[in-house]
């Protein structure tokens, strides 16, 4: 098949090229490189059946040429990171909700089945046990630019739903819940990689708050194999679904598991919420997927323990 993965210069994009690359398919990768990196495809890069086009989803012409005579699309750009979102609100929103519109409008031109990421943001405060696709959705105020990630998923969650809907080009909506894995990087907040790499350097592991509230972290390795049986698989057209992974820690226990595995000496520095990302901030106390549909689905269950997660990490940035 001809595939085109929009972000697939990124961290989940340029896993989920390799492994399309790996079955023989033909991929156009559109990056615009601002979070996303040459070096994650450059391996990519000599084959024939690669084409890259360094350009914005925010671009229609280039978004609809990039879409010609594609079977498949996996929408994958996009704005992330806490600290991108609230460093550039304005962009971050043009970004996730015009490109997302450019890119499932091109699909649906094109007659293209395709799935969009989405993110556990969407259920917002929700902390309920074991979030369902179904769960409510539990939002701060719209005056905070915090919120307006969660707000423009949500939003491309029904651009990508009502448009296929519409034309009866099938879709399916990916629902990542803290994926981790090499090539991410801690640059944009995600803290896996930002531990890591401080404790690899002997500084001090910034926990934000008092370290209490909890996450449930997924492997890059489990998720990508899903994100493609997904997209073939009737029965998951037209809703979302969750992936991650299934073992539960607060963020202090990160530190303190991630400090273990290094081997580090670092310490922990507890940061206010206010110092890391200004006044107002409001975090997620808990967020942990229930993956039954995904189970049902597709058979998925995540391998990839907390401890086999945090060890990839080490070894890419090691290397
Ligand atoms: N976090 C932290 N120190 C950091 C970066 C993040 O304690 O240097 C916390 C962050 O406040 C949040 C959790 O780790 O409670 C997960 O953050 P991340 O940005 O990776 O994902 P998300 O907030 O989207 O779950």
């Amino acid at each position: 098949m001809k595939i085109l993965v929009t972000g697939g210069a990124g961290f989940i994009g340029s896993h989920l090229c390799d492994h399309l690359a790996g079955l023989g398919h033909e991929l156009v990768i559109l990056d615009d490189l601002s979070t996303g990196a040459l070096a994650n495809i450059r391996h990519l890069l000599p084959s024939r059946a690669v084409r890259f086009v360094p350009g914005s989803i925010l671009d229609p012409a280039t978004v609809d040429e990039c879409t010609r005579g594609v079977d498949l699309v996996f929408h994958l750009a996009a704005a992330v990171g806490v600290n991108n979102i609230v460093d550039h609100p304005l962009r971050s929103l043009r970004i996730n909700l015009h490109g997302t519109e450019n890119v499932v409008q091109a699909a649906v031109r094109h007659g293209a089945r395709y799935a969009i990421a989405s993110t556990s943001e969407v259920y917002g405060k929700n902390d309920a046990d074991r979030l369902d696709e179904n769960a409510d959705r539990i939002l701060g105020s719209p005056l905070k630019s915090r919120w307006s990630y969660a707000a423009a998923k949500g939003l491309d969650e029904l651009i990508a739903t009502e448009n296929s809907r519409a034309t009866g080009v099938p879709c399916v909506i990916l629902r990542f819940f803290n994926v981790v894995g090499p090539r991410q990087t801690g640059q944009y907040g995600m803290v896996v990689p930002r531990f890591v790499a401080q404790a690899l350097a002997g500084e001090p592991i910034t926990v934000h708050g008092d370290g209490t509230q909890r996450r449930c972290f997924g492997s890059v390795h489990d998720v990508i194999p899903a994100m493609t049986a997904l997209l073939d698989t009737p029965e998951a057209f037209g809703t979302a679904v969750n992936l991650g992974g299934q073992e539960e820690t607060s963020i202090l226990g990160l530190a303190e598991r991630i400090r273990e595995l290094t081997g580090s000496a670092a310490g922990i520095r507890l940061v206010p919420y206010q110092e890391a990302y200004g006044p107002g901030f409001e975090d997620m106390r808990r967020r942990m997927p229930d993956l039954t549909l995904a189970g049902r689905l597709i058979g998925y269950r995540p391998q990839y323990r907390l401890d086999d997660i945090i060890k990839t990490v080490i070894d890419d940035q090691a290397r």
